[in-house]
């Protein structure tokens, strides 16, 4: 078969704060083994329960500046003083031997991907009310005042770039939002351009 169908997708999800990306990433992935996550690096302090490797490779500021001169992210974002990148190497290599791979980050990030692999599949997640997304954020309770009314804050701000993505999906049930996502991901795989080899397997 031609090599294009074998390729995996590169998926991209973004959405503010609190919009519950991380919750439904994990519960896609679970369902989904022929899906990997890509595992961030930032210069962000770990959150309590936070583990290397697992929900951050965590970083100084030089080590990731040096990486960035090197050519080692994809895309890579300044996200409220902190800095996150997503490692080229793993991502190339996982889509290329056939995962699919999904990227949670901020739209600055997204917008570059959506560049250099217009052939990603850009999705934003987005709460079912922006009192629940204040709920959400406050709930979690692992960031400090200041730290909560600057992520609500630009929540409404990132709600304007929602026209640059392909796809919205309302997180109202985790089971709900990984149900729509499944069934964007099983699209995309339909897509006739992504299948231009598949006459010769006939
Ligand atoms: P948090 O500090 O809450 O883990 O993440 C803050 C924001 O940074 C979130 O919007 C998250 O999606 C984004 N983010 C996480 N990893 C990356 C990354 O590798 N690149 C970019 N551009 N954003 C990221």
């Amino acid at each position: 078969m031609h090599d294009m169908d074998n390729k995996g997708l590169l998926i991209v999800l973004s959405g503010p704060s609190g919009a519950g990306k991380g919750t439904i990433c994990s519960a896609y992935l679970k369902r989904n083994p022929g899906a990997l996550l890509s595992v961030s690096m930032t210069t962000r302090k770990p959150r309590p329960g936070e583990k290397e490797g697992v929900n951050y490779y965590f970083t100084d500021k030089q080590s990731f500046e040096k990486m960035v001169k090197e050519n080692k992210f994809l895309e890579y974002a300044e996200v409220y003083g902190n800095y996150y990148g997503t490692p080229r190497e793993y991502v190339e290599e996982k889509i290329a031997s056939g995962f699919d791979v999904l990227l949670e980050i901020d739209i600055q990030g997204a917008l570059q991907v959506k560049d250099k692999y217009p052939d990603g599949v850009f999705i934003f997640i987005i709460p079912p009310s922006m009192d629940e997304l204040k709920r959400r954020i406050i709930k979690r309770g692992t960031e400090s005042a200041e730290a909560i009314y600057t992520r609500f804050q630009s929540a409404y701000h990132e709600l304007t770039y929602l026209s640059q993505y392909s796809y919205v999906v309302v997180n109202d049930t985790v089971d709900e939002a990984v149900r729509r996502l499944e069934a964007i991901v099983l699209a995309e795989k339909c897509r006739v351009a992504r299948n231009k080899g598949l006459y010769l397997g006939l």
